[in-house]
Order: C-alpha cells, then structure tokens, then sequence
C-alpha cells in the first residue's frame, strides 16, 4: 500500500484550495440534507479510490489483448475482471464496460443496431423516455425516424395495445424500451413478442432498473433483450458511466460501434471503479440493500399519496416515484424549488399528459437510493414525506412559508446527519457503508 498513489486529499488542499473548498463543500451538500433524485446514489470508498487512481493517465484504445498503445497488461487485468464481473452478475453473454455514459451506451447501441433514417419505436419523453429516446434535440431524433409509444390515460401503464399498433404500422427496425420516469415494472416478455412479430431489434435501456436487477429486486431484462444498456452511477453504485450487455453474436458490432466509431480512449480509472462496483453489487449485503430500496420507494409513495401527492401509476415497484402536485397548486418548478430551500434535493417532471409545460410541469420525481444508502427505513420514509409536504406548500413569498422551510431544513439537516452519508473528518471524504439487513 505505501506505493499507492491514490486520492490524497492533503495533496488536493494545498496545491488548489479552491477546488478543495469546492469538493468540500459538495461532501457537505451531500451529507448535510436529504437526496432525493432517484438517478443519485452514493459510490463507496473503494470506488472513489479506484476512480482517484492513476488509471487515468492510461492510454488503452481498444480491448484487453487488443490495444493501441503499450504498457496495457494492468489496465486490461482491469477491464477483463469488470467484464467478467458484468457477466456473471448479469447473466449475460458479452460486456462492453467502455461506454462514458448511459447516452454515450445508447448512441454506440443504435450504432450497432441501425442506420441513420431507420425508423426506431419508443416511449415519448413526456411519457417518461430519455432524451436518447428519439428526442429532437439529440442525435436519436435528429439521425433516426422516431415514433413514440404512451402510457394509458386511465392506468398509466405503458399501452402495450399500443406498442403492438405502432410497430405493426410503422415497421420499426429498433424498438426501445426502459424509461427514466416511470416507477412500474416493464414488461419485457411483450416488448419481445412485439419485437419477433415484426422482425425488430429489441433494446432495453435498464439505466435505473440494472441496479435492482444486480441486487435480485427486479426482474432481468437480459434474456429477453439484444442489448442491455444501462448507466453505471444511478441505482448501481457505481462510478458515472456506462455499460452494454449483449449476446455473443452481436459482441463484435456492439464493442467497434462504442471504439472507434463513438468513442476514443477509455477512462481505464472509469472501468476500474466499474470492476469494483460490480463485485460489490455481488454481494448479499447488496441484495438486502435492492429490495429495501423498493421497499422504501413503496413507503414513500404511499406517505406522500397520504399526504395529497398522488403517485402516477398509483405508487411504485422500483427505487422510484413520479407524484402529481396538481391537488396542491403547486407547480413542480415550485416544489422542487421549495424543497432545495428546505434541504430536500428531488426534481420536477412531466406527468403524462401534463397540461403544463416541460419548464413548470405538474410533477416531481423522488428516488430512494441515497437515503436507502444511509440505512434509512420505512420509518424515515414517512418522516420525509412530511417534509417534502411541508416544504412543497411553503410559499417562501410569505413570512410564514419562510419560516416553515427554515424550520424543514433544519429537521432535513438532522435526519441526514442521523444517518450519516459520509463519515469522517472533512479531510478524510470516505463513506461508511450503511449496515442493511
Ligand atoms: C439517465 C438515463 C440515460 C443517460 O445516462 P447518462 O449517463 O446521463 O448519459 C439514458 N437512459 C435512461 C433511461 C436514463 O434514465
């Protein structure tokens, strides 16, 4: 150990104590309220040490025993051992760890599957898809002839009635499915029915999902999938970046569509921490740590649904919850603004078919991976529902409503600080792993 060259927070303050108040202030952010944004979670200190390594001075374009530069026998032991890792955990046949990010997954994953002017089905963004979901402002929507699949106005489920209508009418080359807003499970049985009947790749964007799957909390979408991506910094506590399952036959065009046609180098520190993170979700602490996540997605859903926040859908299955504020008056502009001031860090979302637009919108999205890292239970879920209640009914216009947030922010603060995040001296950033039984 005495050779490592590792984080050295020491060497951070004295050379930059600018940075250094930065990072130390973000440690305070982070420990000091409640977080609340379900696609953030806490790395653990072994994969903040893999990602402070010197890794990251690495050049390794290519894969292990097949690189650009020289010098790769450490960097590829790494990336071997994170694709074995993926493997195992996931069940699947090929692992492509190089991706820098979860769109960064999905622009390599339409690379291998489609050409620029195919016709790609998936779930409208309003409805809960991601911007790599065809929106017209990334490259999915600009490059790729998209048509979007809805939830039901009734159940607000996915219309799987509908899934099967457009892919039959449309005659999709790639169809999506795996949201960044919606708390219900994905049935990825149908998706694949649908996918066989009109002869069309099937992709399941797992970004948040892949964490409940590796703690056994979730179905796998992996056996029914061609390709798996999934950001490795969400559910997964992992470093930011991503990741992309795939079944052998497809492992050559999956690994040349992420290097060379997207990306150049990997970030070897990156896909190190990204080893470590799956060996971690390995184990059985792991597990318990998953379904108290959905546990505590349930119980928070249902204190904030007591509270007059109605869950979309009618509650949750996963690590996360969409609520409509329309009963409140309160935009989600309003409410996420409200709870920032009161601690509370969560943000707003459209709510399908939401009357107001994106910029305001109805709704706001709540997530349990943090505080679940904490080791916080059901008990403190309703405990946070009451402050989230509070603070979205503050209004910070009226002394009153000051007042109110203050005193949320104040008990936000102690409840955090309960449950520490991370623990030690300011110097010493490093988390306690949360004991989960
Ligand atoms: C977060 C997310 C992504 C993108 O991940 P980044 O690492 O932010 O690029 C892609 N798809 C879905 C469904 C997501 O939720």
């Amino acid at each position: 150990m005495d050779t490592f060259w590792g984080p050295d927070f020491g060497a951070l303050a004295s050379a930059d104590p600018d940075i250094a108040a930065v990072v130390l202030e973000e440690l305070d952010r982070q420990r000091g309220g409640l977080q609340l944004i379900a696609s953030e979670t806490f790395a653990s200190p072994a994969v903040l040490a893999a990602l402070g390594s010197t890794l990251t001075n690495k050049y390794a374009e290519g894969y292990p025993g097949h690189r650009f530069y020289r010098g790769c026998g450490p960097v590829d032991r790494a990336e071997e051992l994170g694709v074995a890792r993926a493997c195992e955990l996931f069940g699947a046949e090929h692992a492509n760890l190089q991706p820098h990010s979860g769109s960064s997954a999905n622009l390599a994953a339409y690379a291998a599957l489609v050409r620029p002017g195919d016709t790609v089905l998936a779930m409208d963004l309003p409805h809960g898809g991601h911007l790599t979901h065809g929106s017209k402002v990334n490259f999915s929507g600009k490059w790729f002839r998209t048509v979007g699949y809805h939830v039901r106005e009734d159940t607000e489920l996915i219309d799987y009635d509908e899934v099967r209508d457009l892919a039959l009418e449309h005659r999709p080359a790639l169809i999506i499915c795996g949201a960044t807003g919606y708390s219900r499970l994905i049935d990825f049985a149908a998706f694949r029915a649908v996918a066989d009947e009109v002869d069309a790749y099937l992709m399941v964007d797992a970004a948040h999902l892949i964490g409940l799957v590796a703690g056994g909390a979730a179905p796998s979408p992996v056996p029914h999938a061609d390709v798996v991506t999934c950001a490795t910094h969400k559910v997964l506590p992992g470093p930011r970046g991503g990741m992309i399952l795939c079944r052998d036959e497809l492992a050559a065009r999956i690994d040349k569509a992420v290097f060379p046609f997207a990306q150049g180098g990997p970030m070897m520190h990156v896909v190190a921490a990204k080893a470590v993170a799956l060996r971690e979700a390995a184990q059985p602490d792991f597990g318990r740590y998953a379904h108290r996540l959905v546990r505590n997605g349930r119980a928070l859903a249902g204190a904030l649904a007591d509270r007059g926040m109605r869950p979309v859908s009618g509650g949750t299955d996963t690590h996360m919850a969409l609520l409509d504020l329309r009963d409140t008056g309160v935009t989600g502009h309003q409410a996420e603004q409200r709870c920032e001031a009161a601690g509370i860090t969560l943000n707003r979302t459209a709510i399908p078919f939401d009357p107001r637009p994106p910029a305001a919108a109805s709704g706001i999205r709540v997530g349990t991976p943090c505080v679940t890292a904490q080791g916080m239970a059901e008990e403190q879920m309703t405990g946070i529902a009451d402050l989230i209640a509070t603070a979205v009914r503050a209004d910070p216009g009226t002394s009153e409503g000051a007042a109110r947030l203050h005193e949320v922010r104040r008990e936000a603060a102690a409840l955090a600080r309960s449950f520490p995040a991370y623990s030690g001296a300011p110097d010493q950033p490093g988390m306690v792993p949360a004991v989960v039984s």
